[in-house]
């Protein structure tokens, strides 16, 4: 057990909903995390009761759950005090991740797998004891094999494309192996589990500046606290390609996956895919500034990745509605905002 992380042994109610009795309960892990966080807000707008899980609140906003634990999912005596009812709906989002810097750089590999196998173990064998009706397990496109992923404008990201296995990092095989947890359990005890593969999600309140954020906040930031007529660097030749998923696309896809009767895996991902050169280009473009890119060494991944979305068309009549230069404009301008605020207040 790294001794990283506190283990926190109290829990706080910031809200408690006197009259969760006849709601939908939902109970979210990771709920101080990007993701969590937001989904958390949308499932209190569509009339759920909310209980979230995590090591820390959300670091940007207040929370949006009735209730919110601080604590810590690896801790099994932990897990039992608090997933202990048969809750209508369980979101598992809890993981030791960040982006490339923190996943690729082979220092966080032990701390990646044994903490995320660990609340993952804990979670499911918890689910199955208490009867929890739905379960929702973010898996990621880190699955997807390397050897499909080396021609930048052709990457192969369908569904059925992950086995054999070769994920790039030791997070893709953590996923992995969750999933086929997951899939376990759905297969001996009948848990009714839906396991989509994220592809990059983006937005606003997310990572921006503590190492775990990745690739749109990383140049979000970089461009804006770049002055006029400056460089910033770009990790790689900049020629890989991605696409990057907008959260409010997300969520939809999340709340399709969980009411509908499919398990999956399948991605919730776009495919606008654009080379990072490029997309550092477009925010640049956005903020109005005359700024260079200069291409360095650094951490980036396979070459190039995508979603193949016919899957989710198919089961889910999921397509992601907004375009990257849409949802990159709404991320710059709060991450612009941010760095204002500290620029702000540390003179
Ligand atoms: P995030 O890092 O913002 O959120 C994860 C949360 O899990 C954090 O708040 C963290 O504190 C919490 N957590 C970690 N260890 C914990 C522990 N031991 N106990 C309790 N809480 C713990 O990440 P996110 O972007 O919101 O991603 C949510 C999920 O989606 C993760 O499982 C991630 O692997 C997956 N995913 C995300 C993306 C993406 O682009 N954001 C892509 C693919 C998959």
């Amino acid at each position: 057990m790294t001794d990283k992380i506190l283990i926190f042994d109290f829990e706080y109610k910031l809200r408690l909903n006197k009259n969760s009795e006849n709601m939908m309960k939902a109970l979210v892990l990771g709920a101080g995390g990007f993701i969590g966080n937001h989904l958390a807000k949308r499932l209190k707008s569509e009339g759920y009761f909310v209980r979230g899980i995590d090591l820390t609140p959300p670091e940007f906003n207040e929370t949006s759950c009735d209730e919110f634990i601080v604590g810590d999912l690896r801790d099994n005596v932990f897990c039992k005090k608090h997933i202990n009812e048969p809750f209508d709906e369980l979101y598992q989002l809890a993981a030791d991740m960040g982006g490339a810097g923190y996943l690729f750089s082979g220092e966080n590999d032990f701390n990646v797998m044994h903490n995320s196998a660990l609340i993952n173990l804990n979670v499911i064998n918890l689910a199955i004891e208490h009867g929890i009706k739905k379960v929702f397990y973010s898996s990621s496109a880190c699955i997807y094999p390397r050897y499909n992923q080396t021609d930048p404008s052709n990457p192969k990201c369908s569904e059925d494309s992950a086995y054999p296995a070769d994920p790039d990092s030791e997070y893709g095989w953590e996923k992995l192996f969750s999933e086929r947890l997951y899939l376990s359990a759905n297969r001996n005890y009948g848990l009714s589990v839906h396991i989509a593969r994220f592809h990059n999600v983006y937005g606003p309140h997310g990572a921006w500046n503590n190492g775990k954020e990745k690739a749109p906040a990383a140049l979000c930031r970089k461009v804006a606290e770049a002055t006029n007529d400056s460089q910033i660097e770009i990790w790689g030749n900049g020629k890989q390609t991605r696409s990057f998923l907008y959260i409010d696309d997300c969520l939809d896809g999340i709340r399709k996956l969980m009411n509908s009767g499919f398990t999956g895996p399948v991605n919730i991902g776009s495919e606008e895919m654009i080379s990072i050169n490029d997309f550092a280009n477009m925010i640049i473009q956005l903020s109005g500034k005359n700024i260079h890119l200069k291409n360095v060494e650094g951490p980036v991944g396979v070459n190039g990745r995508t979603s193949h979305n016919r899957l989710a068309e198919e089961k889910l009549s999921w397509q992601p509605a907004y375009t990257l230069l849409e949802g990159i404009t709404k991320t710059y301008q709060w991450i612009n905002e941010q760095v204002l605020l500290t620029i702000k207040t540390s003179v």
